[in-house]
């Protein structure tokens, strides 16, 4: 008798566990004035909006910031958080208009300002002065000072502000006459695992050391004070995924052709981009 065959039904695939899907969600910058300090016919002064995890962050308010956040499409109540780097008019000096364009839109959620300290009273001052009362913003706006090497939390990305070089001339030829602490910070961001770093304006190429301690996805890096070969030699080799150059000086703007030869031959393969006002980079 021969042995039937059994056939033994499929057995069900053993269900694997679902690995718990942690979203990484990109980081995105949104340049809304790359320029530096001239007036300029095509380029707004400095302001850049950084969505990091859950939260929007505008660094810096040069002008028209009010008017770029509306021309970009961002509602009044998208920023969650607002970092002055240094009270540089070209980077303070679309703040109060952005506050009156909140008031009348209006804004409902509180706002956070992190900004040098020697500035706060004297913003809050000019608010007053131009009749943008507490009683009258639906939203109150709370103020904290930067302090450098500090690590502070917005949502769920860590923000940590540096003090650089950038106004170390300026306070020394006038600090005797004019008494405040003349402070310049660069940022580092963090948010699931992974760091930018904002140079804003800084006073050398060293200033970045700090930032880059550790690998970042992107260096977001200004020209204007700098020497580029000088930055494009120190940045080689440095473990940064790309760069994103801003605030490139006037004549540094007018003859960019060059500039972006000099940076692919001396960046050393790191990816480089030239950012345009309305650039969106998805990093
Ligand atoms: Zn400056």
């Amino acid at each position: 008798m021969t042995k039937k065959k059994s056939v033994s039904a499929p057995r069900p695939a053993t269900p694997v566990p679902a690995r718990p899907q942690v979203p990484i969600e990109p980081i995105q910058l949104k340049c809304l004035g790359i320029g530096d300090g001239w007036a300029s016919l095509d380029r707004n002064h400095s302001s850049f909006v950084y969505r990091l995890g859950t939260r929007n962050l505008l660094v810096d308010c040069g002008e028209p910031v009010s008017r770029s956040l509306k021309a970009a499409g961002i509602p009044a109540d998208a920023v969650d958080d607002l970092l002055l780097s240094h009270l540089h008019l070209d980077h303070l000096g679309g703040y109060f208009m952005l506050i009156q364009g909140l008031w009348l839109e209006p804004r409902r959620k509180p706002l956070n300002v992190y900004m040098p300290a020697e500035g706060i009273e004297p913003v809050k001052t000019l608010l007053r002065t131009g009749y943008i009362f507490d009683e009258l913003l639906q939203f109150p706006i709370t103020y904290q000072p930067l302090k450098a090497g500090v690590a502070f939390t917005c949502g769920n990305a860590r923000v940590t502000a540096y003090r650089n070089t950038h106004l170390d001339r300026l306070r020394a030829q006038f600090q005797a006459k004019y008494p405040q602490p003349f402070e310049s910070f660069s940022f580092l961001f963090e948010v699931g695992g992974r760091r930018v770093a904002h140079s804003a304006d800084i006073g050398a190429v060293e200033d970045l050391d700090v930032l880059l301690r550790a690998p970042v996805e992107a260096l977001v890096c200004e020209l204007a004070h700098l020497e580029p070969r000088r930055l494009f030699e120190y940045l080689r080799g440095k473990p940064i995924k790309r760069v994103i150059f801003i605030h490139l000086g006037r004549a540094q703007w007018s003859s960019q052709a060059t500039l972006r030869d000099l940076a692919f031959a001396n960046l050393g393969g790191i990816p480089c981009s030239f950012a345009r006002d309305g650039e969106a980079f998805v990093i």
